[in-house]
């Protein structure tokens, strides 16, 4: 398998330094938990990350059921494939490169087409299923389709040909065999003056699309058929590494697939001198198709912390962003002491935190859950509690907070999904505010707590605010005035208002 799927020689050399199977990297990274919880050193880390935490030698399992121990040969095929596609791209897109440079922006030019690896009608997969016969498609028709005028025949008197005039009609048909894919070898059909009648050419066609789309579809099977669907080749690579350098000891199998992630649960392998891994954790995929994420703009965008690097990131590296956005939200709220997941380790969009539940059994949602009345009323005073905390000792607004996104374990409420929670400072953070604040006051009200605030008066026991709007339209109106207010004091000063003054993160390191 590993011989069969070893690269051809191709052209340029340079790049090939790169091969997945270069010399194992060996750089093993230590540090300590406390360091982990360090904003600054998680940085650090990921500037790492390039460089290979973990060996690059891997043998991995096939199946749901990702394990160190469970080692079989047929694994090291599948692994030797996905190396080879990422290889596969990797020269590709050097192939392109060198086409362009070659060909500058000069009239005619040279095409690299025939020494791809990755088949071009095999990048967007998902159109796999065209139909040959819808023309708009068709990937054979003549560069001129100026085979027959409209009336149906061409020349004059006597030499009049008709579109079924044979002869010509079956040198045409043999000159468009020409436009079939590369590799489909139709031999010298011009030099023998082939003449191919409509219906052989036809079948011919829909051969060589056929054998096309098999062929496409064989790349396909690369992509997906192994363990999870969930994730994409380069996500199961991080995972499995995670496995091989006995992090983690077995990943079960995925406890939520929602529109921007997915979680999986995997028992926590073994500590390290100074690093303690929880034995059970949560894995949190951020997922890379890119869609779901656009709506989510607005949190990021005008958060003061990633505002420099937006515009320059490519939508791959924003969304590592929401996973270090989690990771650093994560890391305050920590240190403050509100229940919520410890951080293992950020890798790219993978973030790996402690598991909130037993037995690879989640903690059930607030929602989820039927609370006796004495519970409900524990569980929101805790919430009160916790939402102030966020607010004074973390400076974050959660963004997302309901019953959705609180486990009830252990007793008590853990807040978990704060990839989108935001400054108070942020544009719209009270806003956001505001909105959880609703949340809350509706669930706990709902749920027979004769204590709990309404949201205004939720909205004003969190942030310290006085506003005394009666009504909601009013209390709106008088939160965006303050957004306002402090949007342009930062365009006059540069800097927020005391009332929401930030407590001066370290900048953001840039990749
Ligand atoms: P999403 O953005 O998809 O809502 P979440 O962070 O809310 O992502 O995770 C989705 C679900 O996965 C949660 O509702 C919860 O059931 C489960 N989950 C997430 N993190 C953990 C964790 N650390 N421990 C246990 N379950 C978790
Ligand atoms: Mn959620």
């Amino acid at each position: 398998g590993l011989a069969a799927a070893a690269p051809d020689a191709g052209p340029g050399p340079a790049w090939q330094s790169k091969c997945p199977w270069g010399a194992p990297n060996t750089t093993s990274i230590s540090c300590s938990l406390a360091d982990v919880m360090s904003e600054q050193l998680a940085k650090e880390l990921q500037l790492e990350e390039e460089n290979a935490a973990f060996p690059e030698v891997v043998a991995v399992a096939e199946g749901p059921f990702i394990t160190g121990e469970n080692i079989d040969t047929s694994s090291d095929l599948m692994l030797a494939q996905m190396l080879q596609m990422e290889f596969d791209r990797e020269y590709d897109a050097q192939l392109r490169r060198e086409e362009k440079k070659i060909n500058g922006d000069s009239k005619v030019s040279i095409s690299f087409e025939n020494y791809r690896k990755v088949h071009p009608y095999d990048s967007d997969s998902s159109e796999d299923e065209v139909d040959w016969q819808d023309t708009r498609h068709d990937p054979y028709r003549a560069d001129k389709p100026t085979t027959t005028p409209r009336r149906g025949f061409i020349g004059k008197g006597k030499d009049i040909t008709t579109k079924h005039d044979e002869v010509v009609c079956g040198r045409k048909n043999t000159a468009r065999m020409e436009n079939f894919a590369p590799e489909f070898q139709v031999g010298d059909g011009i030099g023998m003056d082939l003449k191919l009648s409509n219906q052989v050419f036809n079948a011919l066609k829909q051969h060589a699309y056929s054998e096309e789309r098999r062929s496409a579809r064989l790349h396909e099977k690369k992509e997906h058929s192994t363990a999870e669907k969930a994730v994409d080749p380069k996500t199961r690579l991080l995972l499995y590494k995670m496995v091989n350098a006995g992090m983690l000891e077995t990943i079960t199998g995925c406890i939520s697939t929602g529109k921007e992630s997915v979680v999986f649960h995997a028992y926590g392998g073994n500590a390290t001198e100074d690093k303690v891994i929880p034995p059970e954790c949560a894995i949190k995929v951020f997922k890379t198709t890119l869609n779901e994420f656009k709506n989510r703009d607005k949190y990021i965008k005008d958060d003061y912390r990633f505002k420099d690097r937006f515009s320059k990131l490519n939508p791959r590296k924003i969304i590592r962003m929401w996973a270090e956005k989690e990771m650093h939200n994560l890391t305050r709220m920590q240190n403050a002491g509100i229940p919520c997941p410890e951080v293992v380790i950020l890798k790219k969009h993978v973030l790996v935190m402690s598991f909130i539940g037993k037995d690879q059994i989640p903690a059930p949602k607030l929602k989820d859950v039927t609370l006796s009345s004495e519970d409900m009323t524990k569980a929101y005073y805790q919430t009160l509690n916790m939402m102030q905390q966020l607010y004074k000792e973390c400076n974050l607004v959660h963004a997302d907070l309901s019953e959705y996104n609180m486990l009830w374990h252990d007793g008590k409420v853990w807040l978990i999904d704060v990839s989108q929670s935001v400054e108070p400072t942020h544009p719209h953070g009270l806003e956001f505010l505001f909105r959880d604040c609703r949340n809350v006051a509706q669930f706990f009200q709902k749920g027979g707590v004769a204590e709990a605030l309404n949201e205004r008066e939720l909205f004003n026991a969190v942030s310290g605010l006085n506003i005394t709007a009666d009504n909601e339209v009013d209390f709106q109106a008088e939160i965006e005035a303050l957004e306002k207010m402090n949007e342009d004091h930062v365009q006059n000063h540069g800097k927020k208002l005391a009332t929401f003054s930030s407590d001066g993160d370290p900048p953001i390191y840039d990749e």
